[in-house]
């Protein structure tokens, strides 16, 4: 089994263990997410991915022993909440990616911890998904999407097209003509503090779609994934997969 870190071959995939009782185990869960986040906080390559590290730094900094094991485990599941399992740190950061002996596999056990939250129906998972501004992180914490977004911003011409600028004193000023024009003219505002863009007033009915076209977003991820995670577990025997997970534990 590789020990070296940031290895050139291709990482291998395990597949998940979701038949088996000990997936949906909360106390292996959380002993499995202790472990994980232990050696992704002596790490904390992927900071810049998403909000789930930023998370999950900030709960061990902020801790009493600024260890993992000063976390209260309740805890661990705000870092859940924000991964919506894109996979850019498996595939693109962790040097401790199965073959590696610490076979570190992020996504997957955030996956997995999503399950176990959802059969205990704890949460609706979807809704606990979708809610939080937290959950999807929302797709502008990707850096690549950030990126566009600012392109917009920084675009005059296209924001003159699309919506109003204003400054929050104006707004205070003459609220009632820039709400009619949001309401009937369905002009977008956006509301700035000095030159930042802070905040957006759009009609109701364009904020009910444009969270039904997130949410779209994210369970096609989710379908995904799962869809992914079948086609891989189909290539194995039932024999072969407790045979990799009894390696994968026993590295
Ligand atoms: S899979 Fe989750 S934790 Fe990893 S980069 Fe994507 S959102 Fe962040
Ligand atoms: S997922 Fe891997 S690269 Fe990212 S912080 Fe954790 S150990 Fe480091």
């Amino acid at each position: 089994m590789s020990t070296r870190e940031g290895s050139l071959e291709a990482p291998t995939r395990h597949p998940i263990d979701w038949k088996s009782p000990d997936f949906h185990d909360e106390e292996k869960l959380n002993a499995e997410l202790h472990r994980v986040y232990d050696i992704c906080h002596g790490c904390r390559r992927c900071v810049s991915l998403c909000t789930a590290f930023p998370t999950l730094f900030d709960l061990v900094d902020e801790s009493k022993t600024g260890e993992v094991d000063g976390v209260d485990t309740k805890d661990f599941g705000k870092v859940v909440d924000q991964c919506y399992l894109c996979d850019l740190c498996y595939m693109t950061k962790c040097p401790y990616v199965p073959p590696h002996q610490w076979n570190v596999d992020f996504p997957h056990l955030m996956l997995r911890a999503k399950a176990v939250r959802f059969r205990k129906g704890e949460v609706r998972f979807r809704d606990r998904l979708l809610s939080a501004t937290d959950a999807i992180g929302k797709l502008a914490a990707i850096p690549v999407v950030a990126q566009t977004v600012n392109l917009m911003n920084n675009n005059g011409a296209a924001r003159a097209l699309m919506q109003k600028i204003i400054g929050v004193t104006e707004l205070q000023r003459k609220f009632r003509s820039f709400f009619e024009d949001v309401v009937r003219k369905r002009t977008p505002l956006v509301l700035t503090r000095g030159s930042r863009p802070e905040a957006a007033l759009i009609p109701y009915e364009d904020y009910l779609r444009f969270q039904q076209m997130q949410e779209s977003e994210v369970l096609a991820r989710f379908d995904q994934v799962w869809t992914r995670l079948a086609q891989l577990n189909a290539s194995f025997s039932e024999e072969e997969i407790a045979a990799d997970i009894r390696d994968a534990r026993q590295g």
